[in-house]
């Protein structure tokens, strides 16, 4: 089997999890910026952090023959703060031309506040100058429909954001048609507990499309699976999937997304 792990917070893992994953068949590894279980106090810890996403972590993931790259942004969960939310979107430019960068990500929603908003279109903007791929996460609450609709409402707002240039993550079966139908791709996480569970996903993917969509395992230091996706392209070839199919989805529609940045290649 080979797979594309398109969305993995690997700093909160350990090495026998890069371990494990190259030995399933994982060919790369995509990390989005997130929240760090507790909110940073100033813009200084992200300047670390993004160093440590485009230095620290691609060595440490090269030292398993895993290719690394990573997304960039503040998170929606420390997007309250406009003062901060400014000021690290400010420093985000400096790193956008290092190799592994791949776009903005995972911006997004997570109470659907005002402020929240303010710095997801601060955060399209960013992308639309600088011509990056977006990453978006859709917020987990009861309020993902009403999110979701937010979200896609603020990136068809600007022109000049190409819906195919954008995966629109944790999409479930009340949101996963209004993503494909307005053009974006739509990524399915797979958790043992909240989001998606691996037999949800084969399904809505049996139901809805396997067109413009990916699987991800968004493992972090929260109950997570760093190899969701291997064990769920396992359930598939158990439900009679066909091995060309399983490929698409875990290794060759990831590819597809992810090529679209020049810096994206597998050796
Ligand atoms: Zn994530």
């Amino acid at each position: 089997m080979r797979y594309i792990e398109p969305h993995g917070h690997m700093v909160s893992r350990t090495t026998d999890d890069y371990q494990d994953m190259v030995t399933t068949g994982c060919a790369a590894v995509c990390e989005p910026a997130f929240w760090a279980g507790f909110d940073r106090s100033s813009a200084d810890g992200f300047q670390d952090y993004f160093c440590q996403l485009t230095e620290y972590e691609p060595k440490r993931a090269a030292k398993f023959g895993l290719p690394h790259f990573s997304w960039l942004c503040i998170n929606p969960k420390e997007s309250e703060d406009l003062a901060l939310a400014k000021d690290v979107i400010g420093i985000i430019p400096q790193f956008l031309d290092r190799p592994n960068v791949l776009g903005i990500g995972e911006i997004g929603l997570n109470k659907n506040s005002r402020n929240e908003m303010k710095v997801l279109e601060m955060h399209v903007d960013l992308a639309a100058r600088h011509d990056q791929l977006i990453l978006v996460h859709t917020p987990h609450l009861e309020d993902k429909l009403k999110g979701t609709r937010l979200i896609l409402d603020v990136l068809r707002a600007d022109k000049r954001i190409r819906p195919e240039r954008c995966i629109i993550d944790h999409v479930e079966e009340h949101t996963i048609q209004l993503v494909l139908d307005a053009g974006f791709w739509a990524g399915m996480t797979l958790y043992p507990e909240s989001k998606c569970s691996p037999a949800r996903a084969i399904d809505m993917l049996d139901l809805f499309s396997h067109e413009r969509i990916w699987m991800n395992s968004a493992c972090d230091w929260g109950v997570s699976i760093p190899l969701a996706v291997p064990r769920t392209a396992l359930e598939m070839k158990r439900r009679g999937w066909p091995v060309d199919l399983i490929d698409k989805v875990v290794y060759r529609n990831p590819i597809e997304f992810l090529s679209q940045c020049p810096k994206f290649k597998l050796p």
